[in-house]
């Protein structure tokens, strides 16, 4: 059994907190160049260059890439043959409380959905979600996700008579009744099957998942390139200026389903798709 301390994932959640919010990943910076160079409408160009331009100051300046720092989503692997020493839950919150007060990032959790909504202060809770798989290795996802495009996420329970059709219309209309509000150019995640729980779950990942990678299964990869080509002739573009960057990507993920059902979910980010990943 391999220990792992509470003091070590503190420190990591800490750094990773305060470091997506400053640095866009990658592949996020990668596929708004390439966007850049693509798209074709003027003003939609010029929204690209000045969300680089954004980008880039952020990173020099140590300074947040948008004022929503968002609210921490954790995805958490623990391997079965890792203990963590003291809290798990409580070394992650306790991470993301230190990253957000010394980062100078905007606290946004309240503490009750509906009546009294008073701000934590140090923006935990952090939504966190568990995975136990083999090994004794700790993975820790963290992304920050702000509301504006948290919002315009939906699910629906499709019947398995709607078919490939039904999930090409789903996806449309959320893009469609999403519009200029998520902050376009958008990552889009899909989930496809499982449980009404599990299927938001499933488009979350697939939405954390690298851009330009593909599902396994070459017909959803396949339908993953049909419909973001069919995301991006809707042309809401940029900001929703116009034009042909609406999505950077669009990723699926799968899981087997009930005979009587065909769960949908759609999770959107904005082109700030902030996330961080350690293995400890
Ligand atoms: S949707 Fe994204 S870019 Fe827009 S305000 Fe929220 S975090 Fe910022």
């Amino acid at each position: 059994m391999r220990e792992i301390s509470e003091k070590e994932i503190i420190e990591v959640v800490k750094t990773m907190c305060i470091d997506a919010n400053r640095q866009l990943p990658k592949d996020v910076t990668l596929a708004i160049d390439r966007a850049y160079q693509c798209e074709d409408s003027d003003l939609g160009k010029e929204t690209l260059g000045i969300l680089k331009e954004n980008a880039s100051l952020a990173y020099e300046t140590l300074t947040p890439i948008c004022q929503d720092t968002g609210m921490v989503c954790a995805f958490v692997e623990i391997g079965q043959d890792v203990h963590v020493q003291g809290s798990l839950e409580g070394a992650i919150n306790e991470g993301v409380r230190l990253g957000y007060q010394e980062g100078y990032l905007r606290k946004s959790v309240v503490n009750d959905p509906l009546f009294d909504r008073k701000n934590t202060t140090d923006n935990t809770p952090a939504i966190i979600t568990y995975d136990i798989v083999e090994g004794d290795q700790l993975k820790i996802i963290i992304a920050p996700k702000g509301f504006g495009s948290e919002n315009m996420c939906q699910t629906k329970m499709l019947k398995p008579s709607d078919g490939v059709q039904g999930v090409k219309d789903f996806v449309l209309k959320v893009v469609e009744d999403a519009g200029p509000n998520p902050c376009p150019p958008i990552v889009i995640g899909v989930g496809i099957g499982g449980s009404f729980d599990r299927v938001a779950l499933l488009s979350k990942k697939a939405m954390l998942r690298e851009i330009g990678t593909h599902h396994e299964d070459e017909r959803y990869a396949a339908l993953e390139d049909e419909l973001l080509t069919m995301v991006n002739d809707l042309g809401i573009g940029p900001a929703g200026y116009g034009g042909k960057t609406t999505a950077l990507s669009l990723n699926i993920e799968t899981y087997p389903t009930h005979i009587a059902g065909m769960p949908v979910a759609v999770s959107i980010c904005c082109h700030v798709a902030r996330h961080k990943e350690v293995i400890l």
